[in-house]
């Protein structure tokens, strides 16, 4: 990742997933900025950025268009282009991921909608507008896009509901926008992660439970980490990956391969 930029949208804490990626990225030697929502995030994303010798940070909402382009053209007074965004953002409202997904409101759908799902169509028109132009001759320009996503966008998972109902919209987007700016070689993708308890997962109705069936039933016999996401989004991030693009790639110890609970699995 020598000589790449990029930015990194989502870091909350040293357990987001986006620190798993950031962590892997800085290590292999990408310049990265971080964008973080609201004051007293901030307070927790300056240290651990300059844990990582980064210093570029940007304050940005992503349900707020204004202040989106606000922030990419923060980016872009420091950094004429970029290589590569991670959108590691979602959000819904923690009632209603509980109790049956038949009860959602209009009003949390669409947020849930506006902030994980519409905020990465948004983020890749400004950040496609950063990339270098790609070059046939050389192969040389685009860059890439990755996005987070869960089981859930593919199959029923308990109280996951309008999150997974989105997620699928996410994964969709991935494909429609891996198309659409595949022809100036910017890759779009996302990692499919294995559930793993950070900020966001704790507003998950029975998280435990979820994180538990996980580890009993998937072919590895454990959860993942940070660390394990953070190894497939640096090779997804990296040329290593240059010949793909719209992928949902799973990095969940093979959980969504079974079919049934696992024969050696105590019951919980
Ligand atoms: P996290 O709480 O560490 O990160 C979520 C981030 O979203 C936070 O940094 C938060 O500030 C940001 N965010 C929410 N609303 C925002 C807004 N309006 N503007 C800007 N930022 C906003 O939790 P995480 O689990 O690391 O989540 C990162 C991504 O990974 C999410 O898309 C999540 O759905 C996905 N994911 C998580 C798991 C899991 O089990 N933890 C599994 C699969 C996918």
């Amino acid at each position: 990742m020598q000589g790449k930029r990029g930015l990194i949208m989502g870091l909350a804490n040293d357990r987001s997933l986006a620190w798993g990626i950031a962590k892997q990225l800085a290590e292999h030697g990408a310049e990265l900025a971080f964008s973080y929502q609201g004051e007293a995030l901030e307070r927790r994303v300056r240290p651990l950025a300059e844990q990582l010798g980064q210093d570029f940070l940007i304050e940005c909402d992503v349900a707020d268009m204004a202040a989106l382009d606000q922030a990419f053209a923060t980016l872009k007074a420091r950094w004429e282009t970029i290589d590569f965004v991670v959108h590691a953002i979602g959000f819904s409202d923690k009632n209603e991921l509980r109790g049956r997904y038949y009860d959602t409101s209009l009003d949390n759908f669409l947020m849930t909608m506006n902030i994980s799902v519409y905020s990465f169509t948004a983020v890749a028109q400004r950040a496609r507008a950063m990339m270098t132009p790609y070059d046939p001759e050389t192969g040389k320009g685009g860059g890439s896009l990755l996005t987070l996503t869960y089981y859930g966008s593919e199959k029923v998972v308990p109280h996951y509901n309008v999150m997974g109902v989105a997620k699928s919209a996410l994964d969709t987007s991935v494909k429609y926008l891996a198309m659409d700016l595949g022809p100036e070689n910017i890759r779009v993708n996302a990692i499919s992660a294995g559930p793993i308890k950070t900020l966001a997962a704790s507003g998950i109705g029975d998280f435990r439970y979820i994180l538990k069936w996980n580890e009993l039933n998937s072919p590895l016999r454990r959860n993942v980490t940070i660390e394990d996401v953070g190894g497939a989004g640096l090779y997804l991030l990296s040329d290593l990956a240059s010949g793909v693009t719209g992928e949902i790639h799973h990095v969940d110890a093979g959980y969504n391969v079974i079919g049934m609970k696992a024969e050696d699995a105590p019951d919980i």
